[in-house]
């Protein structure tokens, strides 16, 4: 580039409709100063405008033509025309000191122009026609988007359980279905239900489309794999490392396709609801108990599936066990004041579980590092040519991943000694639900808190529904007979105080 020529740049963006889809003056300042270094050009003074290119009368506009008038520089850079000028006027004058030449020439890294009567004639078209800023748009509008997800932002309608906060233009948390994608997620993860379950699920908790139904099938698979969770996006095709909160793990994300890809398309034609399936195995013979409606009533019965086994066992009516279940769930509630007295506990615990394994993080920040390398060299051999655009996305893809998965591991190791704490917490908060479950009518609910309590074990026996208690909730039980909160195995590590503790709200 010629060294007689000085540049101004301008940058501008008004509050107009017109102007929300142009880039902010940031990314325009960002991306001039970056195409001015490319083509070397030199930058005398920058101008910054606010206000809107309509109507003629722009102070900073003005003060920019008043000293390319006294020579102070002979050129402008500016995102597009249309930054420039947007009225007559304004654009008559920028031609004018074109033609007695002030001005030496005009550079736009969207807009081609050369001081040519041509030139002059594409730049007026490009300063007084809506139709060229309308075909315009579009371009601006993807480069708005590109800056958008430079950023971290995701550019694009936000998934259930997340919200648009228009105020400080950020995306955040959905209060009440935050939590209930999150259990969609980790139900799912149990590997015990089907998309067809999980979209019941949904509805009972309330959660539709924004057109009132209940979501379509398709759709609670889309999300049941949609990385924005875990705190990444796609965008065509590429992912992104998001700003936002991520609602999920990525470990629990990845226990969710493991489990998805295992699945097979099956037909799932089941009109009729049967919640119990797949919670109990006969107590006789082994097999699982399956389920079928005759006469408007569904049986739960024996598969008998082995030829070897006629199995004797007889059906058991929904109605019949879902009060067998209740009364099996109701056993193992716990009580509320020690509900309450056991979470004040978790608490002290916590504070003072502080210590971590430090070297162990160090250790993965340097391999993270190390990805980052990566993937600046990745970007680059894409930037330079070398490798073709499916290899590189195909490559980012892969290493992202990576990058995420040591930084859990770091969050995860980080809170080491105190990993069993939220297990617990979360084992409080269900266990003390248990008694208003038993009482609703919820069967689906029903099932989910039998597999909690019972794990696989729930038999059915002559008709009788039994089984051994997981270990947090026999331990419960029994110290709830007593009276006193001795937990004794299998809810902490050794080092824990809780093992030398008792609690029992009688001796506090
Ligand atoms: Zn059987």
């Amino acid at each position: 580039m010629s060294t007689s020529q000085k540049f101004f740049l301008y940058a501008r963006k008004s509050t107009d409709v017109e102007d929300k889809q142009v880039l902010s003056i940031d990314a325009q300042i960002a991306e001039l100063r970056e195409y001015a270094k490319r083509e070397n050009i030199e930058i005398v003074c920058e101008f910054i405008e606010k206000q809107s290119a309509k109507i003629p009368g722009r102070p900073i506009f003005n003060d920019m033509l008043s000293k390319l008038e006294k020579g102070v520089a002979n050129a402008i850079l500016a995102w597009h025309p249309d930054r420039l000028a947007r009225n007559s006027v304004d654009g008559g004058q920028i031609v004018y000191l074109l033609d007695t030449g002030r001005l030496a020439t005009l550079k736009f890294p969207s807009f081609w122009f050369e001081s040519t009567p041509q030139g002059k004639f594409m730049l007026s078209i490009a300063f007084g026609q809506s139709k060229y800023y309308v075909d315009s748009l579009s371009e601006n509008t993807k480069r708005g988007l590109r800056q958008k997800v430079r950023r971290g932002e995701f550019p694009s309608r936000v998934p259930i359980g997340y919200l648009n906060d228009s105020r400080t233009k950020t995306i955040v948390l959905e209060k009440i279905k935050a939590p209930i994608v999150r259990e969609c997620f980790e139900t799912f993860a149990t590997g015990k239900f089907t998309i067809e379950n999980m979209r019941d699920f949904l509805a009972k908790k309330g959660v539709f489309s924004k057109y009132g139904k209940r979501i379509h099938q398709e759709r609670v698979a889309y999300m049941l794999s949609n990385p924005f969770y875990y705190g990444h996006f796609k965008f065509t095709g590429e992912i992104y490392e998001g700003t936002h909160e991520p609602l999920i793990s990525k470990k629990l994300f990845d226990d969710v396709q493991a489990i998805m890809r295992g699945r097979h398309p099956r037909h799932t034609k089941t009109k009729v609801m049967k919640p119990f399936l797949g919670l109990l195995r006969c107590g006789k013979c082994g097999m699982m108990i399956t389920a079928e409606v005759q006469k408007g009533h569904t049986y739960y019965r024996c598969t008998k599936k082995s030829p070897a086994n006629k199995c004797p066992e007889g059906y058991v009516r929904e109605e019949n066990l879902d009060i067998q279940l209740s009364g099996l769930i109701k056993k193992y509630s716990l009580r509320e004041d020690w509900a309450s007295e056991m979470e004040i506990r978790l608490e002290a615990e916590e504070k003072t579980l502080a210590q971590s394994a430090r070297a162990f993080v160090q250790e993965k920040r340097v391999q993270i590092k190390v990805i980052e390398g990566k993937l600046e060299r990745l970007l680059n051999s894409y930037l330079d040519q070398i490798l073709e655009q499916v290899e590189y996305v195909r490559k980012k893809a892969v290493l992202m991943s990576e990058k995420k998965s040591l930084q859990e591991e770091i969050t995860l190791l980080e809170q080491r000694h105190g990993a069993w704490l939220e297990p617990f917490r979360k084992w409080i908060g269900d266990a003390r639900n248990m008694d208003r479950i038993a009482r609703d009518c919820d069967l689906f609910e029903k099932k989910v808190a039998a597999e909690k309590i019972f794990g696989s074990n729930l038999l059915l026996t002559a008709k009788i529904a039994r089984g051994s208690a997981l270990v947090l909730y026999s331990t419960l039980a029994s110290t709830q007979e007593n009276g006193c909160m001795e937990p004794k195995s299998g809810i902490e590590p050794e080092t824990s105080s809780f093992t030398c503790t008792s609690i029992s709200p009688e001796s506090l």
